[in-house]
């Protein structure tokens, strides 16, 4: 498809050091001058949407509709973080320690260059998305793409320039993980997407250099199935969030518990619709599942079926290499009879697997669905909203989401990330855009010697010492100025 030069620490120092020459200019900006660009990116990336979409597809072989909500996304992301990027930077105000006579705010400042490392899996996407924040932010950015995946944030990139970035302000450097290591040495952040292994090792890296982070890491994501759901829009929303870009999604579910009086019925849809899907690959939109992303990927998600299948679990549907569509292309597939101690439980697959539980409540839906090393996202299924996003709050991850499962990645205004092993800090949101910020404190008094300090430096004595308690027992009753 194309070539791209393996950066050396050499050629990544450069890189960094021009993106750092340019930042300057850059912070000295207003908001608007560098939304203006973002802009003209937003409606860029829709007008070539044909050449974006193909390029995804090519270099990933995922369905169109996959590569097409990777556009959207980053359409949406821009769209959000240019109508409220603003408001998120706006200096805050706060109470200040003596009300009237001193005031405090904090005001947010760019961390310089950002270091973005990303996966393959949404290599446009997640090759772009989070840079427009820390653009918009005052912050040049250092993108480091996966390595089976280069031309997507080649492309986002070019893009970006040709909307009116200057091109040293967003440099895209290429390799696999020594080439990422070699950006963390030299950029003010890092923002990692990517496999908790290699994110745990990012976190030691960044923590040598005491830069700040985000890692947005990998999940075991479980869905529940109550009682009183309605179960075809259910299965409908297990099929989106298993199968939605061959599995190889973060928050992709993994596990579902079923309420036992319905399992079987469930069941029974989600193995219909999933028996009905179209594999394949073409740039046309007829296909609703296209390849994994490599041959020996395909042959780790193949194995861990395997080895449920030996371990005692039964395939309903799917669980076969389709060669005759292409190397690494995986069938949709269903397991039951699994338990909780086997790898497929446990591990993240990262492919188009889902297993099948029946509990025996809700209580024991949660429990199971918290038994878990990772907290990304969880998706919950019941009756009424009101219950179902009462045994949501139950669920310990990042996000949980009511009567969906992917749905909190369009949601832009609502932070988003993992707890335990799924991660560290939120996209998306103020979160989204304050983490490419360091909060500086401006406290100010409104004549030198009206501040707390010297308030202190006139206590010489025992009775003005009293004087001064009395006061603040007072203050405590003063609601106005508490
Ligand atoms: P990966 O961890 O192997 O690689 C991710 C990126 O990190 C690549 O660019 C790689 O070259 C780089 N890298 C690897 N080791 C490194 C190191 N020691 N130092 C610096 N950089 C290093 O992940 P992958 O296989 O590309 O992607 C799949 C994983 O990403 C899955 O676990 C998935 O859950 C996760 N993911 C998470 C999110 C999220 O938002 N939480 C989104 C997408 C993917």
């Amino acid at each position: 498809m194309g070539h791209v030069p393996v950066a050396t620490a050499g050629d990544i120092l450069d890189a960094v050091s021009q993106a750092r020459e340019a930042q300057h200019c850059w912070k000295r900006l207003s908001f608007v001058q560098r939304a203006q660009i973002l802009g003209r990116f937003h409606d860029l990336i829709l007008d070539r949407r044909e050449q974006i979409l193909d390029t995804i597809q090519s270099e990933t072989g995922k369905a169109r509709r996959d590569a097409f909500a990777e556009l959207i996304t980053v359409a949406g992301t821009a769209r959000y973080y240019l109508a409220h990027g603003a408001q998120h930077l706006r200096a805050k105000r706060h109470r200040p320690a003596v009300p009237i006579i001193t005031s405090a705010e904090t005001v947010y400042k760019p961390h310089g260059v950002v270091g973005l490392i990303t996966p393959w899996n949404y290599p446009f996407l997640l090759g772009i998305a989070d840079a427009l924040p820390a653009l918009l932010a005052g912050n040049a950015v250092a993108i480091k793409p996966s390595d089976l995946t280069p031309l997507s944030a080649v492309l986002a990139r070019n893009l970006l320039v040709e909307s009116g970035l200057d091109p040293n302000l967003a440099v895209v450097v290429h390799g696999g993980a020594e080439a990422g290591a070699e950006l963390i040495r030299h950029v003010d952040y890092i923002g990692f997407t990517g496999g908790t292994e290699a994110g745990t090792k990012v976190a030691v890296a960044a923590a040598e250099r005491l830069i700040p982070l985000s890692l947005e890491l990998g999940g075991k994501n479980p869905m529940i199935v109550l009682q009183g759901a309605r179960l075809t829009e259910a299965a409908t929303g297990l099929i989106a969030g298993a199968f939605s870009n061959s599995g190889q999604t973060c928050i992709s579910v993994e596990r579902v518990y079923v309420e036992e009086s319905i399992y079987e019925e469930f069941a029974r849809r989600v193995v219909e619709k999933t028996a009905g899907l179209k594999l394949g690959w073409s740039n046309s939109w007829d296909m609703d599942m296209g390849s994994l992303i490599s041959r020996p990927h395909a042959d780790r998600v193949l194995s861990r079926v395997e080895r449920a299948v030996d371990e005692g679990a039964r395939v309903l549907v799917g669980g076969k290499r389709r060669t005759d569509l292409g190397p690494s292309f995986v069938e949709p597939t269903i397991l039951a009879n699994v338990n909780d101690a086997m790898a497929i439980s446990r591990e993240e697959t990262f492919g188009p697997v889902v297993a099948l539980y029946p509990v025996h409540s809700a209580d024991e839906a949660v429990a199971r669905a918290n038994d878990s090393e990772f907290g990304l996202n969880a998706s919950v299924w019941a009756g009424g909203e009101r219950r179902a996003r009462e045994v949501a709050r139950q669920i310990e991850t990042g996000s949980a989401v009511v009567n969906a499962t992917l749905l909190i990645y369009n949601s832009f205004d609502v932070p988003m990330g993992g707890v335990k092993h799924s991660g560290i800090g939120r996209r998306h949101g103020e979160h989204g855009i304050l983490r490419y910020t360091q909060a500086q404190s401006i406290v100010s008094s409104i004549a030198s010697g009206a501040g707390y300090d010297s308030l202190l430096a006139r206590i010489k004595n025992q009775r003005t010492a009293n004087a001064f308690v009395a006061a603040l027992r007072m203050w405590r009753r003063l609601p106005w100025i508490r």
